[in-house]
């Protein structure tokens, strides 16, 4: 990935706030460029860039791959690694963020993500129309992360029927990292399937949601690689990388996260090792497809039985792979392109008449 394979990135200091925003739009060829709003803390603003670039990449491939005509852009909020945000900083932050937003006229179009809620889209939405993800009291869909978790679990079913002949979850040992908003609604519906749950998070008090769920908790030094049948990252990016993929324990890796391998390269090691890999950007399409859903009107069954495609889509990409003898990541990366290129062709100009 490089810059230059992005239309557009736009880095500003808030005028408000102080704060540096980050907006990526990596592609608008199938659509507005939609991705989620990220706040978290950075220790320098160029590792902000680079993340708005990964993400932003990200997202063109998962709207493409769920075949939404949406392009892929993210927005990265870089707050200084010690900086705590007091209530009326970040709404001026969330107002600063609208203006960024706005001045990019539709090209870009803002939602939730980690870090940031419906109640910060709410204030986004004071300074612009092009933001999704709103309160439901306001005319929007809410938090996505619960239709996030049910496309998770779609695509985690499908990867168990891939690998072991059979989508039933009663006694799979399955792992979820990270029990916020997407991990902790993906580990109550695993609980529910009667999966054999073992969770982790940095956060101590998330413990309280093991103990009720019955779950085993795991130190988040050894939860990636703590033996299990499914490995399912719902935290941050790059949970797998060059060094713990040799130490591994787990048969499939499916979970909500964004760019869950931290180099592209370590789907080939994950295959060389026997390891099914849901691409991320198929198993998490569940929260895009919601804003989508908002975007144009679509109800609640609607949207519900895309999010339900998401396992029958994986399966196709695993048959793909298989026929062609790639990395599923491979496979869905071009499935994508395929899109992608089917709408460049229709949108090129055509030649001008001779004169
Ligand atoms: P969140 O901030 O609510 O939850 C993240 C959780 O991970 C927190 O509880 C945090 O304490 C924990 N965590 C962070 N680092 C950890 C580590 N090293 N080990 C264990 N736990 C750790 O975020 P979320 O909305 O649940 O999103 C989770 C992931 O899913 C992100 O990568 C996000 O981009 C992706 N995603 C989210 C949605 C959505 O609808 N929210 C949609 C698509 C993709």
């Amino acid at each position: 990935m490089s810059l230059l394979e992005h239309e557009e990135v736009v880095v500003q200091r808030g005028r408000r706030s102080g704060i540096y925003v980050v907006v990526a739009i990596h592609s608008t060829v199938l659509g507005p460029a939609l991705g989620g709003m990220r706040l978290w803390r950075y220790g320098a603003l160029g590792d902000a860039i680079a993340d708005a670039l990964r993400l932003s990449e990200a997202m063109t491939y998962k709207a493409a791959a769920a075949g939404l005509d949406l392009g892929g852009g993210k927005a990265v909020i870089c707050v200084p690694p010690d900086h705590e945000l007091q209530a009326d900083e970040r709404r001026e932050l969330m107002l600063d963020v609208g203006d960024i937003v706005d001045s990019l006229e539709g090209r870009y179009v803002t939602a939730e993500d980690v870090g940031t809620g419906t109640d910060d889209m709410a204030i986004v939405r004071e300074r612009t129309e092009h933001v999704t993800g709103l309160p439901i009291d306001s005319g929007g869909s809410g938090d996505p992360s619960p239709i996030t978790a049910r496309g998770v679990e779609s695509a985690l079913r499908a990867s168990c029927k891939h690998r072991y002949g059979t989508d039933d979850l009663a006694g799979r040992r399955v792992t979820v990292i990270g029990l916020g908003h997407v991990g902790s609604r993906l580990a109550e519906r695993l609980a529910a399937d009667r999966a054999e749950l073992a969770v982790s998070d940095i956060d101590p008090k998330k413990r309280a949601l093991a103990e009720r769920l019955g779950a085993r908790w795991l130190d988040p030094a050894d939860a990636v690689t703590a033996e299990c049948d499914v490995l399912a990252p719902c935290a941050l990016g790059g949970a797998i990388d060059r060094y713990n993929v040799e130490r591994l324990r787990c048969e499939v890796v499916c979970g909500a996260a964004n760019n869950v391998l931290a180099e592209r390269s370590l789907a080939d090691r994950l295959a060389e090792r026997g390891i099914l890999y849901a691409p991320d950007f198929i198993a998490n399409a569940g929260g895009l497809i919601s804003v989508y859903g908002e975007l144009h009107g679509l109800d609640r069954d609607r949207q519900g039985a895309l999010v339900d495609g998401i396992g029958v889509a994986l399966l196709r990409v695993f048959e793909a792979a298989e026929a062609r003898s790639v990395t599923p990541a491979e496979a869905a990366r071009a499935l994508a392109e395929e899109r992608l290129d089917a709408a460049r062709e229709t949108a090129a100009p055509v030649d001008a008449p001779a004169v």
